[in-house]
């Protein structure tokens, strides 16, 4: 049984190789439940950017070659490897990130779920034959890899956002320069090692942590990588789109939102408050998907709200490698004091506060499960970003893939 220290690396993983920085520089991370530092990472530049950049585009010209049957068969050891160190995996995530390890065990597997769909995915790339206009001439539309893909990840899902990247690019054909947020390095940091067991090639996997900004400003801007994949905020998610416009590259973005919850007079109160419980405060409240306001209709008003504080008052806050946490740490510093600063400006504006409020300790980045009776859209709470709730977008193979036309016979016109 592998523990979840063997699967900590803290250096680049680029060509194969685990490799520090250039500049030999290093960041800490740090465990958002305790303040402890559990490692240090590479702070890779534009430079480390170059040469994952590099070793992707090297290995593309053999892995943009395989038969879809080859790739489907490493995404699938790929996916079996992850199962394999699924415990050691959460614990990791939880270490690095705070979710209750329940829950990182969750979304590891749910990582091994999308790289097994992808291995299906793989094999089932048609083309199309199009009626030619010309007499004795046939016009074929065959699907290609794109090319080097940029991945760049948030820290609120570590692992499986990765895998929706890394999934659907190697099922294409295409390699893959990585780049995970600095809070949560090490589930992405991972992937080099289960890419390794499952015989993943050299240099289709890249991983390397560092300057989001010189390594995104690498990304976009070199002709080698073909497409960026990003889940992340709106405002770099603009600026990633505007970067990669010169190169005219393929963009994918999953962004911020500001997601509302609707309860009216008639609904079930149970399944109501039960939804609006796991909505809101999954993973601390910061899901993709996480609700960020709630509508609820006058009638319904009162009992809703009694019964949802009353069912948010229950929600365990703590460690979440001790068992019954439900609500782990915010994940920094910088995500507790904007909640805070939410509050502040609610309660300013009129607000009520029915649970929670504020940090027990100051120090530490538990802020326990909060609700603002009376709220009003000119509160900052109902119209900003509070936790990491992003809007979904499609993750279809398709967007790994461009598309060829050829006219077998003679030259299309
Ligand atoms: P959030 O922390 O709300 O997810 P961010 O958009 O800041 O939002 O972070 C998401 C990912 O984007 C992280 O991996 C982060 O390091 C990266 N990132 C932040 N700024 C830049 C940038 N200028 N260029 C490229 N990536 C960035």
């Amino acid at each position: 049984m592998v523990n979840w220290r063997e699967l900590k690396r803290e250096k680049n993983f680029i060509g194969g190789n685990w490799v520090d920085a250039e500049s030999g520089l290093s960041i800490d991370v740090t465990d958002p439940a305790t303040g402890e530092t559990i490692g240090t990472i590479a702070n890779a530049g534009t430079s480390d950017a170059r040469l994952a950049i590099d070793a992707a585009k090297t290995a593309f010209e053999a892995w943009s070659c395989t038969t879809a049957d080859h790739r489907s068969k490493v995404l699938r050891k790929l996916s079996a490897c992850i199962l394999d160190h699924q415990d050691a995996l959460a614990e990791l995530l939880t270490r690095e990130q705070g979710k209750p390890l329940a829950e990182s065990r969750l979304e590891v597997g749910s990582s091994a779920a999308y790289i097994l769909w992808f291995a299906e995915e793989a094999r089932r790339i048609y083309g199309d034959i199009i009626p030619s206009p010309w007499p004795g001439r046939r016009i074929t539309v065959t699907k290609e890899p794109v090319g080097v893909v940029g991945a760049i990840t948030p820290w609120n899902f570590p692992s499986s956002m990765l895998a929706r990247k890394i999934g659907p690019a190697l099922a294409a054909g295409c390699t893959v320069v990585a780049k995970p947020a600095t809070q949560t390095p090490y589930s992405a940091l991972a992937y080099g090692i289960l890419a390794e067991q499952a015989g993943v090639p050299s240099g289709v996997i890249n991983i390397l942590t560092g300057s989001a900004r010189e390594i995104g400003g690498e990304m976009t801007a070199s002709r080698d990588i073909a497409k960026i994949t990003f889940t992340g905020s709106t405002e770099v998610g603009r600026l990633l789109l505007r970067q990669s416009a010169d190169t005219v590259k393929k963009v994918s973005l999953e962004l911020g939102g500001n997601a509302p919850f609707i309860v009216f007079d008639d609904a079930d109160l149970e399944r109501a408050v039960d939804g609006a419980i796991s909505a809101k405060f999954r993973n601390s409240g910061q899901t993709c998907i996480c609700t960020n306001r709630l509508y609820v209709q006058a009638g319904i008003y009162d009992r809703f709200l009694e019964r949802f504080a009353a069912a948010a008052a229950n929600l365990m806050v703590g460690s979440g490698l001790e068992s019954g946490i439900t609500q782990g740490p915010l994940i920094d510093r910088s995500a507790v004091e904007k909640v805070e600063q939410f509050v502040a400006d609610a309660c300013t504006k009129g607000a009520r506060i029915v649970l929670g409020g504020a940090r027990r300790d100051p120090d530490s980045l538990f802020f326990p499960p909060t609700i603002l009776a009376d709220a009003r859209p000119n509160m900052r709470c109902s119209q900003e970003q509070s936790g990491l709730g992003k809007e979904g977008s499609k993750y279809g193979i398709d967007d790994y893939l461009s598309v060829k036309y050829t006219c077998i016979g003679g030259i299309a016109a």
